[in-house]
């Protein structure tokens, strides 16, 4: 089975054993041959590292005291396996780099690595994004074009705008896997009450999400959930928006399940990081866009088993770029680094 599935080289030895076995025409010394050339090869597995995937999940507006008063047993799951921190958003208050703690600007500062008085993202709409701060999905395709990259979203403008696929500013940035433009189609999913129609979108985004990673295991990905940030403008803080967010940790489930198989059928090194792009105000949780404690306080779930100390300290989302990268194994061109606001908490292979 290893020897199905592992790389390349150690595919050819299994052929050579086998012919070797013809040409010896003793049965049991070519048995024996063959045996002990079937045998998982501990050489070539300390060889042939696994290749690096990551997918970036981020679900909307959850605040971290909710993250951590809520049954969230996938969440769990994967963070067994690496690690919980609360984290920041909206850069330093009072300078230059204080962001609105908006959706928009917080999946750029997440995107680019960089705060909004460098992306220019500082609201949900009528967005001109500063395209010379590479999106990290500009970044993977332009180090390893053979890179294969997958947005998976409610929200279409996460992929032509915020990313800018397509756009001649962004060199063309294509993405291979998409799925999106759900919250457009009002015949497949019509307008609910408090946009429970939303909920339903998540649901298939989180399917469509998990069926392309199993089948085609892209190699940076960004999924995004949405439901959990309208219940939070609808109702509030309350048992509806807990409710949310377990709906939510199922549809996470779901991605981290078909990560797991994925990796089980194939040498391959999963990054799973899950994060937020805001909080929420603490009066009634309605609200968000200020620079308020639980406005500024996100989290982040990762399966990684390389977390530095940096993950546990004073983790900000403009930190996700650089780790992800890390992961990747993508050495950030200076001319990129140099804009980069964060730095990674995940520690180089081989370290
Ligand atoms: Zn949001």
């Amino acid at each position: 089975m290893a020897i199905v599935d592992s790389a390349r080289g150690t595919r050819r030895t299994s052929h050579a054993a086998f012919r070797v076995l013809r040409v010896s025409g003793c049965c049991l010394l070519g048995l024996v041959l063959l045996m002990v050339l079937s045998a998982p090869d501990p050489m070539a597995a300390a060889t042939a590292a696994p290749v690096p995937k990551a997918v970036l999940v981020l679900v909307d507006g959850v605040p971290a005291d909710v993250i951590e008063r809520v049954a969230t047993p996938h969440l769990d799951a994967i963070a067994d396996r690496g690690g919980y921190t609360p984290a920041q958003v909206g850069g330093a208050v009072g300078t230059a780099t204080e962001t609105p703690t908006v959706s928009a600007p917080g999946y750029m500062s997440l995107l680019t690595g960089t705060w909004a008085n460098k992306h220019r993202v500082r609201g949900n709409y009528d967005l001109e994004p500063d395209y010379s701060y590479w999106s990290l999905f500009r970044l993977a395709k332009a180090v390893t074009p053979a890179l294969q990259t997958g947005v998976f979203s409610t929200w279409t403008d996460n992929r032509t705008v915020l990313l800018g696929a397509g756009l001649a500013e962004t060199g063309g940035l294509a993405i291979d896997h998409v799925a999106d433009g759900f919250e457009q189609d009002s015949s497949r999913f019509p307008p609910l009450a408090d946009d429970r129609h939303i909920q339903q979108i998540d649901r298939h985004v989180a399917a469509e999400a998990a069926r392309v990673l199993s089948a085609h295991g892209p190699d940076l990905s960004w999924v995004y959930l949405q439901y959990t940030d309208d219940v939070g403008h609808a109702l509030g803080d309350g048992p509806e928006f807990d409710a949310a967010v377990g709906v939510m940790d199922e549809l996470v489930g779901q991605i981290w399940d078909a990560v797991q198989q994925r990796q089980h059928r194939n040498a391959e090194d999963w990054l799973v990081l899950v994060t937020t792009d805001h909080g929420r105000d603490v009066a009634t949780g309605r609200d968000h866009g200020g620079q308020s404690p639980r406005e500024r306080r996100i989290w982040m779930v990762t399966n990684s088993a390389r977390l530095t100390d940096d993950f546990h300290g004073q983790a900000t989302i403009v930190d996700i770029y650089p780790s992800i990268a890390a992961h990747l194994g993508i050495i950030i061109p200076q001319t990129v680094a140099a804009g980069l606001e964060g730095r990674s908490f995940i520690a180089p292979a081989g370290n």
